[in-house]
């Protein structure tokens, strides 16, 4: 993935260094911009993500996003201190494709930064988690535990990358259906259950007690696993 240009829009010093430390580490080009008027001059100059905070001293965060999202489809990630529920399906409805809660991993944000180029982008995926116990290969449409192929049916599967992509995102029963179906449809709670039943008997060593697919009570799935370095 090195080479892709990233721009942090974010005034807070010490966030804007480590997000960029790590990004360089993989071998992005990053650029930080400390204000919203210094975010829209710098994408004048092309740039491939953005990670968009949403206090700016000079412009709220959404207003770039939108300002951003008149002629552009760049993929942007916004960082939002504020967790309420509310504040989050707002940024996605002004055009962000994802989100980050502070405070937050940048490891998980690096994640979140590469599967959203790779979609971007059409790259297909390949990634594993907990020191290669578990791969996800999309282009060989093959999920590998513990060293051997695991057969997954293409719900199954794309359930399982549609979690794996953005580890530590809580997703609703209702998300996971859109995105495996393509389209929101009430009453398929349990279908996802059913499906994440089986994925669990396939990839857990234990299923009751999962270190891959977590339950979120009342709530949705979690996936837990951790991404290993490229
Ligand atoms: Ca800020």
């Amino acid at each position: 993935m090195k080479g892709y240009r990233i721009l942090i829009v974010e005034d807070e010093k010490k966030i804007a260094d480590i997000v960029k430390a790590y990004l360089e580490n993989e071998r992005f080009k990053v650029a930080v911009a400390e204000t919203g008027q210094r975010a829209l001059e710098l994408l004048k100059d092309g740039v491939d993500l953005i990670i968009l905070d949403l206090m700016l001293p000079d412009m709220p965060g959404e207003d770039i996003c939108q300002a951003i999202r008149e002629d552009s489809e760049i993929p942007i990630i916004m960082l939002t201190a504020k967790s309420e529920e509310e504040e989050r399906i707002k940024g996605l409805g002004l055009g962000a494709d994802d989100y980050v809660v502070k405070p937050f991993s940048p490891r998980e944000l690096v994640a979140r930064v590469k599967a959203l180029l790779r979609r971007s982008k059409g790259i297909k995926k390949k990634v594993s988690f907990n020191n290669n116990n578990l791969i996800i290969d999309e282009s060989r449409f093959e999920v590998i535990k513990n060293g051997s192929i695991v057969v997954f049916t293409p719900t199954e599967f794309k359930l399982l990358l549609n979690l794996a992509e953005r580890p530590g995102q809580v997703f609703t029963r209702v998300q996971l259906v859109n995105a495996i179906l393509g389209y929101d449809f009430e009453g398929y709670d349990r279908t996802v259950d059913a499906h994440i039943k089986n994925i669990r008997h396939k990839i857990e060593d234990d299923p009751r007690n999962p270190v891959y697919i977590k339950t979120v009570y009342g709530v949705g799935y979690r996936f837990i696993g951790l991404p290993d370095e490229d």
